[in-house]
């Protein structure tokens, strides 16, 4: 009996402990990777990249925020009908955090709405920002937390050789790759350019494509082990509120006496 106790606790640890971590990447020995492009979609942009992913046969996922996506259907349905993946990355961008739970399970279920029929249950929280509550509200409405092992740090005003050299150095089997086909908030209005995004991309799967896959990141997952990180992060309020973007004014975070508070 209490053999059979001590099965059960170990089971149930290891069932809540590979719940605790975030997905980072995948543990596995074929060179599989994958591209992921957050915050659109976007009119100009993400057509010209979908034709650059075609041109090397590379698939990849888009976590679309939901705002854009109503706003582009058409685009929506091109993305899916390339064969590629696309997950759910909020509403309108609000740092999870900073909002309530009743206010996460609204922007998700808002940007499920956007972008269905193709949305699937993987999401990434807008500027990587998460607490155990917001995990928890992911995982009450059956999402799967994607998060990344390499990012482009293409939100800032890097160019294309820059951030080829950055991926190229930082890529193994199994990495989720962080990219940006929009940005739904920004610092500098030059940041928002996607061009140099876009020439990285086609410079990258140009040196990469015999050596690695390009999957999307079901696909990715199918593969092997998730390899999962502690990832609890929140972004400072004074560089939240700083940030403009192409919806208007967004989220204004506060603190009072200690209290965060937020509104639109
Ligand atoms: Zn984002």
């Amino acid at each position: 009996m209490l053999d059979l106790i001590k099965k059960v606790y170990r089971k149930l640890k290891s069932a809540l402990s590979s719940q605790g971590g975030t997905i980072t990447s995948v543990s596995t020995s074929r060179p599989m990777v994958a591209l992921t492009f957050d915050d659109g979609p976007d009119p100009i942009c993400t057509p010209h990249l979908l034709d650059v992913l075609q041109r090397h046969n590379a698939k990849a996922t888009f976590f679309m925020v939901g705002q854009a996506a109503a706003r582009h259907p058409d685009i929506v349905e091109k993305v899916a009908g390339g064969g590629h993946a696309i997950g759910n990355h909020s509403w309108d961008h609000p740092s999870f955090p900073r909002i309530t739970s009743q206010e996460r399970r609204a922007q998700i279920r808002a940007c499920a709405k956007a972008i269905a029929p193709y949305g699937q249950q993987l999401l990434r929280p807008p500027y990587g920002d998460q607490n155990l509550w917001s995990r928890l509200d992911a995982l009450w409405l059956g999402y799967q937390v994607i998060m990344y092992s390499v990012a482009a740090v293409d939100w800032l005003d890097h160019d294309e050789e820059w951030m080829k050299s950055r991926i190229m150095s930082r890529i193994r089997n199994g990495s989720i790759i962080l990219l940006h086909d929009s940005l739904f908030r920004y610092g500098e209005d030059r940041y928002a350019d996607r061009a140099p995004m876009l020439r990285a991309v086609d410079l990258l799967l140009g040196e990469l494509s015999g050596r690695f896959s390009f999957v999307t990141v079901p696909e990715l997952l199918r593969e092997g082990r998730p390899l999962r990180k502690k990832w609890h992060k929140k972004c400072d309020i004074d560089f939240l509120n700083d940030l403009k973007g192409p919806y208007g004014e967004g989220w204004r975070y506060s603190e009072v006496d200690g209290w965060l508070t937020s509104r639109k």
